[in-house]
């Protein structure tokens, strides 16, 4: 599977007026939040430091949350697959970095994809403790795609440990 550019007309502006950023795409406007990587890992160090390896589950609760809401309005769409390169498609819109699509079965209720360039990247990190914010937004995604809860996210190779991307898979939590 190739190009995931589904979604090629979002457009991202700044409201100097109202100090706001503001993206447009086909479907109307919405408000951006944007926020330097620094921040991001700040917010994640912070965390390890207040709840040391129990900050794993907040960041991927955390990103879960964002990954469901990122999906809502793309779910009434009767094209499963279509809308799942959307979700990706907007993802790398978003700056995660450029997702690739290399197994989805439905059936199975089994993905498998890669994020090149991917933003949450940090060689500091070989812990990968950054990456469980995108595990959790993975997630998400497909757990509502799926229409099972027990779906797992595992990151398979990362850039944090010198792979060149970041591979993750989804499955059912219960499968071998
Ligand atoms: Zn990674």
């Amino acid at each position: 599977m190739s190009s995931l550019d589904v979604d090629l007309d979002r457009k991202l502006a700044y409201d100097k007026e109202k100090g706001q950023l503001i993206t447009t795409d086909g479907s109307g406007s919405r408000l951006v939040l944007a926020m330097p990587m620094e921040a991001f890992f700040g917010l994640v160090d912070h965390l390890f430091e207040l709840f040391m390896s129990g900050a794993s589950v907040i960041l991927e609760g955390a990103g879960e949350g964002a990954g469901k809401a990122a999906v809502q309005n793309i779910m009434s769409r009767k094209d499963i697959e279509y809308g799942l390169r959307k979700t990706l498609s907007r993802g790398s819109r978003w700056g995660h970095g450029r997702y690739e699509l290399l197994e989805l079965d439905f059936p199975r209720n089994y993905s498998r994809l890669r994020v090149y360039n991917c933003v949450f990247a940090r060689e500091s990190d070989p812990e990968c403790r950054s990456m469980w914010y995108l595990r959790g937004y993975l997630r998400g995604c497909f757990s509502t795609f799926f229409h099972n809860p027990e779906i797992i996210c595992n990151e398979l190779k990362c850039m944090n440990v010198g792979d060149k991307y970041c591979e993750f898979e989804l499955r059912p939590r219960a499968s071998p």
